[in-house]
């Protein structure tokens, strides 16, 4: 709705039909799972008792892909340069449980911030990771711009080709595709991304997409709470901030690495926590389902039968359980 109707009985459309103005109502109200208790959340997001876990680079215009625990925290960081991120998350024990970023997006807005989270598809549908510090809260701008979208999708090679009749050298879609491989997973489990640092929005009057170069500065991040074990892939954008529209060439100088930290708070801490936040509870699938698709939600065991079975080289696990590869 724009602004000059919000004050009128009637809205015109542009080949002159009149409707009647009714109220905008949201589909979902802010149900009690949207949200989080923030002081549960802030304390485990602080915990003086926190450990670092690991704490790798994603290099510039590459992907990496890499667990992160029930309870953990994962935290991307800008640490050379304004840069955008695309991520995919699944359930580490069961990839055809993946982010929806849909649903995320109708449950929570088009761009995330603190206290968001990041829900998974069908049969499924429960929160993923919760997000805890975002840094930049950007809010919404003058243009109607946010940043953390999921609204956006991965840079591609496909659309890339049929726009502008060359192929990419490299892409978002690829970066993940190669990052997962290690894990079994194929180009067909590349999902909708979480768009992390990416400065987005709709057109007021015409509602097309837009970019704007990302605010995010060094320093700057978003780190979130993995609600079970999960998978994470992140790739650092060819595209850079995204301040050069796509299809236009990218010089490396304005291309950057991304910082991730895996961080461990407390036991203690997570036990208050998870205590509120049990998404474990699997809800009881339809009875037309396939039985495969609708596969119960394992957690935590299994995690060398899952790999070992299907990844194309063996990953190696650090004493904390996350696992680390291509570095
Ligand atoms: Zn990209």
């Amino acid at each position: 709705m724009n602004g000059d109707s919000a004050h009128h009985a009637y809205h015109v459309g542009p080949k002159g039909r009149v409707f009647k103005r009714r109220p905008a109502l949201p589909c979902y109200d802010s149900p009690p799972q949207t949200r989080v208790p923030r002081d549960l959340l802030d304390a485990v997001s602080s915990d003086p008792d926190m450990q670092l876990v690991a704490s790798f680079q994603v290099p510039r215009s590459d992907g990496r892909a890499f667990r992160v625990l029930k309870g953990q925290l994962c935290r991307f960081v800008v640490n050379e340069g304004s840069q955008v991120g695309d991520v995919n998350v699944w359930n580490l024990h069961n990839h055809k449980e993946r982010f929806y970023s849909g649903k995320t997006r109708q449950l929570h807005a088009s761009h995330l911030t603190a206290y968001d989270r990041l829900w998974s598809c069908m049969p499924f549908e429960r929160p993923m990771a919760t997000i805890t510090v975002d840094t930049i809260a950007y809010g919404w701008d003058e243009d109607g711009a946010g940043v953390h979208d999921v609204i956006g999708t991965r840079c591609d090679p496909y659309i890339h080709e049929r726009l502008t009749g060359k192929s990419h050298g490299t892409t978002c879609h690829e970066n993940i595709t190669r990052a997962i491989k290690p894990f079994g997973l194929t180009e067909r489990d590349v999902h909708d991304v979480f768009n992390i640092f990416m400065c987005t929005g709709f057109d007021p009057k015409s509602h097309t997409y837009f970019a704007k170069g990302s605010p995010a500065e060094v320093g700057d991040a978003i780190e979130m709470l993995a609600e079970f074990d999960l998978l994470v892939a992140l790739s650092s954008c060819p595209q850079g901030d995204v301040s050069i529209p796509c299809g236009q060439p990218v010089p490396d100088s304005v291309t950057f690495p991304l910082l991730v930290e895996i961080r461990q708070p407390s036991q203690a801490t997570l036990q208050q926590y998870f205590a509120w936040s049990d998404p474990t509870t699997s809800l009881p699938s339809l009875p037309c389902a396939d039985e495969q698709d609708a596969a119960p939600l394992v957690e935590r065991d299994g995690l060398g039968a899952v790999l070992g079975a299907k990844g194309s080289e063996a990953p190696k696990r650090s004493d904390s359980g996350t696992l680390l590869l291509g570095q």
